[in-house]
């Protein structure tokens, strides 16, 4: 199966409106970071990780044409405000978007898209959405692919990661469990979230990610959810060659 990181910035998405530092105004495309999302394709269909705000360029820059299936790892607006956007593959694919999440996530996706499940509103007018609650470890497969929810700690929140087939995406991760990173000892590819240098209490910081990464020990690691604190060209200089910093559209092949 293919990954393309459709965004790998933080909540503001970079640049951040008004910003004018080094990495704001950087004339290096990698520096551009729209809202943290990923598509995966299979030979059976496409999966969305998370629709937040950019979601409607980010699926016209891929190019996709139809989507199985959203799986959402969490409600915070940067990874579910773009969820209206998901009307034209509706059009185009006459069909409803099945979207998975965790409870509080499906309920808020319910309160903060109140008309797409308004009959009394025009059809075009909302998204076409069915919703499926996920539980911690629960195993799904989706557009042929299996999928194990992994149970992550985001601050004061429970949120998702997801391992899918032999790819692991943690984003918004702020401690990870001992079981989760015994369950993913192995796995080849990892998408994790390091924020900055200076720790946060929501997010992995550079340092505790990489703490991560060695414990779980894949193939290769890519950091997404980054911050305008440093360079593309700065960080990647200072990582170990195992992890890259993630960038808008690079693709990567997993083994399923
Ligand atoms: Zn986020
Ligand atoms: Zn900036
Ligand atoms: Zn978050």
């Amino acid at each position: 199966m293919r990954v393309t990181l459709l965004g790998t910035g933080t909540s503001t998405g970079i640049p951040m409106i008004g910003c004018t530092c080094p990495v704001c105004t950087s004339s290096d495309s990698r520096d551009s970071r729209l809202r943290t999302a990923a598509l995966i394709e299979s030979a059976n269909g496409n999966i969305l990780i998370d629709a937040g705000p950019d979601m409607r360029q980010q699926l016209l820059r891929a190019g996709v044409r139809s989507l199985h299936a959203v799986i959402l790892t969490h409600e915070h607006q940067d990874h579910i405000g773009g969820i209206d956007d998901l009307r034209p593959l509706n059009y185009r694919m006459d069909t409803p978007m099945p979207v998975y999440g965790h409870r509080r996530t499906i309920d808020a996706v319910k309160k903060r898209y109140y008309y797409a499940f308004d009959n009394n509103n025009g059809g075009s007018s909302r998204p076409n959405l069915t919703l499926h609650e996920l539980t911690a470890r629960q195993q799904l497969t989706l557009a042929g692919v299996p999928i194990t929810v992994l149970p992550i700690t985001h601050g004061s929140l429970d949120i998702f990661g997801y391992r899918i087939g032999n790819l692991a995406y943690i984003t918004d991760a702020s401690a990870i469990s001992a079981d989760v990173v015994r369950s993913l000892i192995g796995v080849d590819t990892l998408i994790i979230n390091a924020l900055r240098d200076d720790p946060h209490p929501m997010h992995l910081s550079f340092d505790q990610a990489q703490e991560y990464v060695e414990r779980i020990g894949p193939k290769r690691a890519f950091y997404v959810h980054l911050t305008h604190d440093i360079l593309h060209a700065t960080l990647i200089k200072r990582l170990p060659t195992h992890i890259r910093p993630g960038f808008d559209g690079m693709m990567l092949e997993v083994p399923t």
